[in-house]
């Protein structure tokens, strides 16, 4: 018999930490929407989704038994130009969440003034318990059951939690042999020798080390060893924002990664770490240095934390235990909304994840405009474009704060908010 997947939700770990992510978006939404005095009709406009498409997705396992899983996409806001925003292959997708994220992207490609919307995926799958095999036929079928949407036009996915260039080759394939002639600019975060953008991979880590050194500009701490950063995940962000700030002069004195981090307070050697974790993938491993838990990275005293691993993993429980000065989120989420009251008390600035981690989707948009144009960009020129954007971003985000006496993370929300909302207006209703 064929099992069914994604019919009954497993309990969610500590992903959600019991709050509810659109919910918890919307908290912030509603705020800066108030700040900003927007007319009731147009926030009613911008607390719904354009579109939401659930897909059965069978494929066979290698086994050869039938499994159906479950996978979303939802279209947030597409007033600013085609949709954006990744796949994610998880056990904890959940429709909410995938709707929240859809919402924060398109609030993040308006922070940074990128002409997109927002959207995001994902498929209700346990990833590493997948042959690639399978792991391709998923990707493919998932990608045929949500071409309605996609296009260089209307919607471009990426990677996100668990997918990578590779799941978008496959993405890329799918869609071009459905239209019958290569269309690179379906999808971003491919791999180079197929369209994909130089300084990608590194994008959202340097645009996290970019806004960090703003940050610490701003409140006179000195960019050298005398900054101490702890950094929560090692994967994609966590990894390259601890080798930017290290490059930058910074002492990361922590890093951590699913199984727990590790500690010296003297520094770490980044490149060294980064080579173990090439040759035997986890952090667990390594010997030179103290062993310390992903709870108590988070406490450590620090001038500056990165949380670039999961949601929710700074809640009302520790908030008022971090001890940084800085906080940069590399990753989407990870503070609940009842906790940013707290490290605003605490005097932490935060800069929240539209902001911090939007790099990513900013090298994502040279590389739609590399694809349509046909021509591409030396690294250079990559990294050099996406400097500009992040630091003319951070002081729109830093001036709005100031001016209207909120948080970085409210001042974000007004900043993307009042783009969407004006290109509403001046498109008008079409009802
Ligand atoms: P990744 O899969 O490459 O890395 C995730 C890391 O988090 C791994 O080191 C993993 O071991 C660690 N991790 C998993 N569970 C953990 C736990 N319970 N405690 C501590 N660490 C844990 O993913 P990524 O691409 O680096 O994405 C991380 C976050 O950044 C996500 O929220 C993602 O949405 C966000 N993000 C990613 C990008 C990008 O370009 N990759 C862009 C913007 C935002």
């Amino acid at each position: 018999m064929a099992a069914v997947h994604g019919l009954i939700r497993p309990e969610r770990d500590t992903h959600l930490g019991g709050e509810n992510p659109f919910e918890s978006m919307m908290a912030r939404f509603d705020i800066a929407a108030q700040q900003l005095n927007l007319e009731p009709g147009l926030h009613q406009v911008l607390r719904h989704p354009e579109r939401q498409l659930i897909v059965a997705c069978p494929i066979l396992r290698d086994n050869g038994q039938v499994e159906v899983f479950t996978g979303y996409r939802v279209v947030y806001n597409t007033a600013r130009g085609p949709a954006k925003g990744g796949i994610r292959f998880d056990l904890g997708v959940t429709l909410d969440e995938v709707k929240a994220l859809a919402a924060w992207m398109t609030w993040k490609c308006a922070v940074v003034n990128l002409p997109f919307g927002g959207a995001k995926g994902g498929v209700l799958c346990d990833p590493s318990t997948m042959s690639m095999p399978e792991l391709e036929r998923l990707t493919r079928r998932y990608t045929s059951g949500i071409i309605d949407l996609l296009g260089p036009d209307s919607d471009v996915p990426a990677p996100d939690v668990n997918t990578n260039e590779r799941m978008m080759a496959w993405i890329m394939d799918t869609y071009s042999m459905h239209k019958r002639h290569t269309v690179t600019a379906v999808v971003t975060g491919k791999p180079v020798e197929m369209g994909g953008s130089l300084g990608r991979r590194e994008a959202t880590g340097r645009g996290c080390m970019i806004v960090t050194r703003e940050a610490l500009k701003g409140l006179n701490l000195p960019i050298d060893s005398r900054t101490r950063v702890a950094v929560q995940g090692f994967g994609n962000v966590g990894s390259i924002s601890a080798k930017q700030m290290a490059g930058l002069g910074l002492k990361i004195i922590a890093v951590s990664d699913k199984d727990g981090g590790i500690y010296n307070e003297k520094g770490l050697d980044i490149g060294d770490v980064l080579e173990h974790v090439r040759q035997q993938r986890f952090l667990k491993t390594y010997t030179k240095a103290e062993r310390i838990s992903n709870e108590e990275l988070l406490e450590l005293e620090c001038e500056v934390l990165v949380p670039a691993a999961l949601e929710n993993v700074i809640t009302d429980d520790n908030a008022g235990k971090i001890k940084a000065k800085i906080i940069c989120e590399g990753a989407n989420g990870p503070t609940s909304a009842t906790a940013d009251q707290t490290l605003q008390d605490a005097g932490i600035l935060v800069i929240p994840d539209i902001l911090a981690n939007a790099g990513g989707v900013t090298v994502s948009y040279f590389e739609w405009v590399q694809n349509r144009g046909g021509y591409f960009w030396d690294e250079e020129t990559v990294n050099n474009r996406l400097e500009k954007i992040m630091v003319e971003s951070f002081n729109e985000v830093a001036g709005m704060a100031a001016r209207h006496g909120v948080s970085m993370r409210i001042a974000a929300y007004m900043v993307a908010i009042d783009r969407v909302a004006k290109v509403h207006r001046l498109r008008g209703m079409y009802a």
